[in-house]
């Protein structure tokens, strides 16, 4: 099974990746653990390009095409060899996040992603993507938690709801591959609900 885990800044995702990672192990499953951008060599040298210098580097359209090209990698040399041997997948990141960063946030829309998406992986999806999110109070509490010491990324708040609205948007489309998952709570409370999206999938 090939398993996505998304969200934007500041909501936790390393942990319970970790967290994730470790139930599964728990259960007896061989999981291998990726990211994006990156998860093989080709890709990995994309997201040197990607995340560095500022903003201002490429232009969307070239972002977008640069973390395509870097998924059809990612996807041919690690992740599809890794589910025909029986393993597991986890990646930290994926499809839906281009989703919602280039194609909500930076305003190139969802469905253009989607196409992009598409030419580079054609119908391959995960069997299940679930994005941590924090309630508006929450989210208030971890804006102000961060303020002044960085607007993340060099990326303003509106960005970040933006991001927010598009996760949102897209698990509305996908319900069945796309759970949002509340992120508020202890770090245990939060692996358990990702667990219980995982139930139907489990052996
Ligand atoms: O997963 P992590 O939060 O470390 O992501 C690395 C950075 O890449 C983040 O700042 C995220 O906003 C950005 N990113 C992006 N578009 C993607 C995936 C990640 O802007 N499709």
């Amino acid at each position: 099974r090939f398993i996505t885990l998304e969200g934007g800044e500041g909501v936790g995702k390393s942990t319970q990746l970790k967290a994730l990672h470790a139930a599964l192990a728990e259960r007896g499953l061989h999981c291998a653990i990726t990211r994006e951008p990156g998860g093989s060599e080709g890709a990995e040298a994309i997201r040197a390009l990607v995340l560095s210098g500022d903003d201002s580097r490429w232009s969307s359209e070239a972002e977008a095409l640069l973390f395509a090209a870097a998924r059809a990698d990612h996807v041919e040399k690690t992740i599809r060899p890794a589910l025909e041997q029986g393993h597991w997948v986890l990646s930290d990141r994926f499809l839906d996040s281009s989703l919602a960063y280039q194609g909500g946030a930076l305003g190139l829309g969802v469905e253009r992603v989607r196409e992009l998406y598409r030419f580079a992986c054609g119908d391959f999806l995960p069997d299940r993507t679930l994005v941590l999110v924090l309630d508006e109070g929450a989210e208030r509490a971890r804006a102000r938690d961060t303020e002044g010491s960085d607007r993340i990324g060099g990326r303003s708040d509106a960005f970040h709801r933006a991001v927010d609205v598009a996760f949102r948007q897209i698990a509305a489309q996908e319900p069945d591959r796309v759970r949002l998952i509340d992120a508020s709570g202890t770090p245990q409370d939060v692996t358990a609900r990702l667990l219980d999206n995982l139930a139907d999938l489990l052996p």
